[in-house]
């Protein structure tokens, strides 16, 4: 095999809890993962010469070390000490720097393409064991489909499918530092927690209405303290039929879930129209786990 096309996507968190902060400075966390029909498309061919070469349609994007495809790519073939390099052509859809991990989603494929055109035999385990080391959610991104996420993002436990439903992305023109969402947390005995238990058992039973009357993110209120964007485009959300609205991540996207196609394209239709949000997408829930 010379050539390989993947797709690779993005989440969003039902339900993220932040437990406290380890002595390595990393967050404990408890999270629920879904995938979402957004997808960005890698296609991977190997080349003659000892070279990882990127290309891909948004320029501001590092087609260096600094993308986590290079790193995923630079990682197995050091590891395996691979002779040929490969040349990636990357389309980006999912927005970036988003709170939907289109990077790590991105890694996750590279690491799967590299074990299918060099034949590694690498597990799925194999796989996410090495992915951690280049980011916390890229193990998950192996895995895909409906998850609880737990300790940094690595030990992963497999759910039942999510309910299908409708999925309207709206992010806003701003970026926001991960970074400066988890410092300005503040935990104490007044933070509201995620019931992540509730959203478990909503999944297990196929309650698509316990699942999301138990939509809660800990990072929204640093999020939208200092962006009230986010809450407006929520409200837009809410006012056009969702079930409910939640921000992904540490944002600054929010996604609405819909039971009906009409009311999430009115919605969606609403959104363009009010001009918060400047990457919308209409789509939905995605089970398919990876083989
Ligand atoms: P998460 O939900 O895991 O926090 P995110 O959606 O907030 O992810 P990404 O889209 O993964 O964020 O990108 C964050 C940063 O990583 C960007 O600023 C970008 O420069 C860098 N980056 C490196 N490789 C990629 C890639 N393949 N796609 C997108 N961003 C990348």
């Amino acid at each position: 095999m010379n050539t390989i096309m993947l797709k690779a996507y993005a989440k969003i968190n039902l339900g993220l809890d932040v437990l406290g902060k380890r002595e390595d400075g990393y967050h404990e966390v408890r999270m629920i993962m879904q995938t979402i029909r957004l997808y960005d498309k890698l296609n991977m061919k190997k080349i003659n010469k000892d070279e990882i070469i990127i290309n891909t349609n948004l320029t501001y994007l590092p087609t260096n070390e600094n993308n986590l495809v290079y790193k995923a790519i630079q990682m197995l073939k050091d590891e395996y000490g691979l002779k040929q390099g490969v040349y990636v052509d990357l389309q980006k859809h999912i927005p970036v720097a988003a709170g939907l991990a289109g990077g790590s989603s991105d890694a996750a494929a590279a690491l799967i393409g590299m074990n299918r055109l060099f034949q590694l035999k690498l597990s799925k385990k194999d796989l996410m064991e090495r992915a951690v080391k280049l980011g916390a959610d890229i193990p998950y991104c192996i895995l895909g489909g409906t998850a609880l996420s737990e300790g940094i993002g690595e030990i992963l436990t497999p759910l039942e499918s999510m309910p299908s439903a409708y999925i309207l992305i709206a992010k806003p023109s701003i970026n926001v530092s991960t970074k400066y969402v988890y410092e300005n947390l503040k935990l104490d005995e007044k933070t509201i927690h995620p019931d992540i238990d509730g959203i478990m058992d909503a999944i297990n039973k196929k309650d698509l209405h316990g699942v999301t009357e138990r939509l809660s993110n800990v990072l929204e209120s640093v999020t939208i303290e200092k962006y009230p964007v986010i809450q407006e485009i929520k409200d837009t959300m809410m006012q056009n039929g969702a079930m409910n609205s939640l921000m992904s991540g540490s944002g600054p996207t929010v996604f609405g879930i819909f039971q009906d196609m009409n009311l999430a394209k009115k919605a969606f239709y609403q959104l363009k129209v009010q001009g918060k949000a400047k990457q919308i997408y209409l789509t939905d829930i995605f089970n398919r786990k990876r083989g």
